[in-house]
């Protein structure tokens, strides 16, 4: 069977802000999502969110995995259930190896006495990292810790391929990228995708057409002010790189497309940052 990942009617906050306002979002395996949305408009929240950082609160809605309840469910829970996050801003963690690290969590996932042999283990990193084109010494250095904004994001895929997730969120994994890192990671990506058929569901959240030349979705979406307010196919990628967002926004009758609206958007009512927040708490 499938698996289904779905988010129901998803509300959630942060510090008494409320930041998605009701995501309905459900991915198959075998399905490559996108979402876009101009910035500020929820998408990195929507991914933690669904990963279970600890910052958020949730309001109403669901999230399940083949039926079951994710949001009850601890971050390592997720991960072993078959949610990968790729980050936006991968941590630095100083002290731990980027190999050691990714043995940890690769045998989090073995069942006992199951899990691989230092052998097995590097025959797959080598693997991964030769796929990816990465510099050989970035696994035995500390994770993340003065890797490039590139290195950082071919990490997070190395990640996903040695995790081998139900499904992976990807946020901006095309940021900071140059070109010819952008072709391997959006190669790599689509190359799991096809080897891994139905087994597997991708969320690439991204602002640019150009990674979706190697990623190729099957739907898009767009969120704006906490929700999901466009989906379609990839041609809706394609308008969105031509004509940005002003066309959706009018045809939505949205003149501010973030979360947070901005000062000047509320100044027609006069009202500070803390009113402001106290209109849209309710929401
Ligand atoms: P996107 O990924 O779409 O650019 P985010 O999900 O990162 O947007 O953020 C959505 C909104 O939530 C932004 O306006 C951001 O400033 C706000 N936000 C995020 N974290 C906090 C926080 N700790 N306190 C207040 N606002 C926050
Ligand atoms: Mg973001």
């Amino acid at each position: 069977m499938k698996p289904v990942l779905k988010v129901e009617n998803l509300k959630a906050s942060v510090e008494d802000v409320n930041i998605l306002k009701g995501v309905d979002l459900e991915i198959k395996g075998g399905e490559i999502h996108v979402i876009m949305g101009p910035n500020g408009t929820g998408k990195s929240t929507l991914s933690s969110v669904i990963m279970g950082h600890p910052k958020y609160s949730i309001l109403d809605g669901s999230v399940s995995l083949d039926g079951e309840d994710v949001l009850g469910m601890s971050v390592d829970e997720r991960s072993r259930a078959g949610l990968f996050l790729a980050m936006q801003y991968p941590s630095e963690i100083p002290g731990v190896t980027n190999s050691d690290f990714l043995r940890a969590a690769m045998n989090a996932r073995a069942e006992e006495g199951n899990e691989l042999s230092l052998y097995k283990f590097i025959m797959k990193l080598d693997k991964a990292t030769n796929e990816l084109e990465m510099r050989s010494d970035l696994p035995h250095r500390f994770l993340n810790e003065g890797f490039s904004g590139g290195e950082k994001k071919r990490n997070e895929i190395l990640q996903m391929k040695l995790l081998n997730p139900k499904f992976a969120i990807l946020d901006e994994i095309d940021s900071g990228l140059d070109v010819d890192a952008l072709r391997i990671v959006g190669q790599n990506v689509m190359q799991m995708s096809k080897d891994r058929k139905d087994e597997i569901g991708f969320l690439v959240i991204t602002h640019y057409q150009r990674l979706l030349d190697y990623i190729k979705p099957d739907f898009v979406h767009v969120m704006m002010q906490g929700r999901v307010v466009a989906s379609g196919g990839p041609e809706l990628a394609l308008r969105i790189e031509t004509d940005g967002y002003d066309w959706l926004k009018k045809e939505l009758g949205i003149s501010d497309e973030r979360v947070v609206p901005t000062e000047k958007n509320m100044s027609q009512t006069s009202l500070g940052t803390c009113a402001t927040r106290e209109m849209f708490k309710d929401e």
